[in-house]
Parts: C-alpha cells; structure tokens; sequence
C-alpha cells in the first residue's frame, strides 16, 4: 500500500489558535481512495523545521502533503523554502497572475485596487507543476523529487479542500495504483462503546486479521466500521459482506441504520418515505434538535417548524401548556412535555412532534430534580408516549445528549405507530 505524511505548517496549530482540521479532512478523502496516512506533522512558521519535517517525512513516505504557510504575509515562508528546497528559481506565472486579477475584479468585490503584495502570488518556483485554484490565489505546487510527490496546498480550509477533490485526488488516481477499499458502517444509539465492546467481543475474534472493526463513540452514539482492502472492489465487497451481517445481527437492539448516515438523517428519510411532517418544541435544547433536522438538505419535505418555548409564557401562550399544569408539575414534568408535543402538533400542523423540558445545569438543579433531569416526549394525534433522562454531564453534553434520545425516542415512535396517523 502506498504511504502518506500531512505536514500543516503555522504557528497558529502550534499554540491552539486554530485546530489543525486540515489533517482530519485530509485523512478522511486518503482514506476512501485507499491511501494510507502514516503520520501527520504540526510544524511552526520555520524554515529549519520546516526543512527538516521534509527530509524526515520523504523518507519512508511516497506523498508528502503540506498545507499552510502560502499566504501574501511576511510569516508565510513555504514558497520561497520550497523553491530553495527543490532548486528551482521564482518566476511569475502568467496563468496564476490572471487567476488573481480575475478574482479581485469580478469575484472578491472589495473596495480600492488591489493591494500590490497579492502579485507575489503569482510567483511561482520554475521546478513546480501549478495545481490550478479557483477558490484563491494561492495556487497548489507539486514537485517531484527521489521518485516522491510533494503537494504543497494553501492552509485556508476551504481552499484546501477545494484542491484536494478537484486536482490532488485526480492527480493520484491517474498517477498510482490504489488498492480497492471497503467501509460498510452501522450507527447505534442508546448503548456505550464499552457495552458494545463486550456485545462484540466474539464477533471481533472472528474478524481475519485485514477486516478491521473501528468504534467512533460521539455523544449518545456509537459508529462501527468495518475496513478492508483488496485488489477488486466487488470481490473486497463480497468478502466484507457476511462480517457486516453479523455485525448488525449481534448490534440489532441499538441498530439505527446501515449505512454512513447521521440519526437526523434517518429521522428524515423515514418522514419521506411516509409523507409525513415533523415538528418540535424546545425548551432546554433551545432550537438544536430542529438545528439538526435542518442541516440536512431537502429537510423542509418534512420539517415544518419548531416552538423553542423556553419560557413558561410561550409554553402556555404559544403552545397551549395549561397554567395549572406547570404549577402542579412544575416546566420539567411528564404533564407538561404531554401538553407540549400536542400544542407542537396543533401548532405546527404536523404529524408528529418532539417535545423537551429539563434541567442542562450547572445550576437550577434541585433534590427532586436534579441537573440533568429531561423528560421528552414523542406524539401524534392520536397518542403521546414519554421518557425521561437522567444525564450526568456539563451543558453542552447534556444538550446533545438529549437532542440524540429524543430524535431516537422519535424514530421509534413514527416506526412503532405508523398506522395511527392518517
Ligand atoms: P493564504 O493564501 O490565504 O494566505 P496560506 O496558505 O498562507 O493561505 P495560512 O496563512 O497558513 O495559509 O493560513 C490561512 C488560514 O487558514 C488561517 O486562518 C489559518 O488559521 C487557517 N489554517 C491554516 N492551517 C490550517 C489547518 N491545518 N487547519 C485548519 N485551519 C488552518
Ligand atoms: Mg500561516
């Protein structure tokens, strides 16, 4: 298999300004196309250290990947380092010096003319193929030296990931031989990474030494997927399949869908494939759940809006919550989401609703009701079932947390009940 290294250059990674997100998106597309990663590197502004990570990573890798440090600005050395690195010389590129004026008169819009350290984007070393990019002025640079490939893109997220899909992948799938990879994911919910260890633990002995089974745990989730390589894509596939069988089989009581796929997607998949709409009311998430079924495009077939009645005023004038109720009970209590999800649903004109009120801490936790107290609750017309959480964490856990069961509490709900809504 091929190697790889990632070397992200700045100061800016060294002292936590900016998380190095670079080498995670990188990663992932090597990963799919079967180019294996072998070590990513975070070195400052620097020309020795930057020199040195060159040397060091060539050596045992075939693709060397350096993001960062191509800017117009005094700190950003790579250009020029690169150019002595690989003996060239700079010349201005006339194609790239084109791309630059292009991009300030018709497509950045700023006021004045353009400031004249822009120019120096064009510069170029003569030893360097230019990776055209149409995000920026900052173009890609491949070299080629001892038989390795050195790609030097620009550390603006975007622009990075710009070149990456449209010239680096490219580039090296015409260039090398990859091996065939296979990822099949299943995502649960409900159940902790260690329970689901120990549920798999037969499974995983079972596994040949290349199939290999990766947890990827996120709030209230667990991802798990299963990775293999091959020389043919349908026979690494094929040989894939049974494991992937079995690994649904034995995960089936917190299975949540078989593909790659987010909970809020699956939510939604489901609504369509029902013609069926979808509400919330929110009090302690304050809007993240609707936040979540919403960041997926095409949502608004399913998704007609969401009550964040934080306050008891709006539970009861927006969404119908009986004064009497909240005194009785209190905001966090059975009766009260009850009221919620019906007002949601007449409110809103949906099918279903999702309701929550509780208690995200660090304070307003009492005896009866501690940090972390939840109730939420799911209904249609024609029924509305509860749950109620107790959560352990800070804030923001608990808010996530609480948005994962209660979209699960909801996905159970829509395919328990589907005949009692009309
Ligand atoms: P430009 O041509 O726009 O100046 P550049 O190649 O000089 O780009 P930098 O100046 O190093 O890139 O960084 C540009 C921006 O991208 C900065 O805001 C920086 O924080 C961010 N950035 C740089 N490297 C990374 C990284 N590895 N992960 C995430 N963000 C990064
Ligand atoms: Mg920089």
């Amino acid at each position: 298999m091929m190697n790889s290294s990632v070397i992200t250059i700045g100061d800016e990674l060294l002292i936590g300004q900016t998380i190095d997100t670079n080498s995670a998106f990188i990663g992932q597309e090597f990963n799919k196309i079967g180019l294996w990663v072998r070590r990513r590197v975070a070195v400052g502004d620097n020309y020795d250290e930057i020199w040195k990570a060159l040397d060091e990573e060539s050596k045992e890798s075939d693709i060397i990947i350096i993001t960062g440090g191509l800017g117009p600005t005094a700190d950003d050395i790579t250009k020029p380092l690169l150019c002595d690195y690989f003996g060239g010389k700079m010349i201005v590129n006339e194609k790239v010096l084109a791309h630059v004026h292009h991009l300030f008169k018709n497509v950045f819009n700023r006021p004045g003319p353009m400031p004249e350290s822009n120019l120096k984007q064009a510069e170029v070393p003569n030893c360097c193929t230019i990776l055209h990019n149409e995000t920026g002025t900052a173009p890609g640079m491949l070299f080629k030296k001892n038989g390795k490939v050195f790609i030097s893109l620009p550390g603006v997220p975007h622009e990075m990931k710009w070149l990456i899909i449209n010239e680096v992948i490219p580039y090296l799938l015409k260039e090398f031989k990859m091996p065939a990879i296979v990822h099949r994911t299943v995502l649960t919910v409900g159940q902790g990474e260690s329970h689901i260890a120990a549920l798999l633990k037969d499974f995983e002995s079972t596994l040949p030494t290349h199939i290999k089974l990766a947890y990827l745990p996120n709030y209230g989730m667990v991802k798990l997927r299963l990775t293999t390589f091959g020389t043919d894509k349908e026979q690494t596939e094929k040989e894939v399949e049974p494991y992937f069988k079995k690994l649904q089989e034995t995960v089936k009581d917190f299975l949540v869908t078989n593909e790659d796929e987010g909970l809020e997607v699956v939510v939604g998949n489901i609504l369509k494939s029902k013609n069926k709409t979808m509400g919330t009311a929110e009090s302690c998430t304050g809007g993240y759940i609707a936040h979540l079924i919403t960041s997926v495009a095409g949502s608004s077939a399913y998704f007609n809006g969401s009550v964040v009645s934080y306050s008891n005023s709006v539970k009861e004038n927006v969404l119908g919550v009986q004064t009497k109720t909240i005194e009785r009970y209190g905001a966090v209590s059975e009766e009260t989401v009850k009221e919620m999800a019906a007002g949601a649903i007449r409110t809103l004109g949906v099918d279903y609703a999702v309701a929550v009120s509780g208690i995200m801490g660090p304070d307003g936790g009492s005896e009866e009701k501690p940090v972390g107290a939840v109730w939420v609750a799911v209904g249609c017309t024609a029924k509305t079932e509860t749950l109620k959480l107790n959560l352990r964490f800070d804030r923001k856990r608990n808010i996530s947390l609480t948005a994962t069961y209660a979209l699960n509490f909801l996905r159970k709900f829509i395919l328990k009940n589907e005949t009692d809504v009309f």
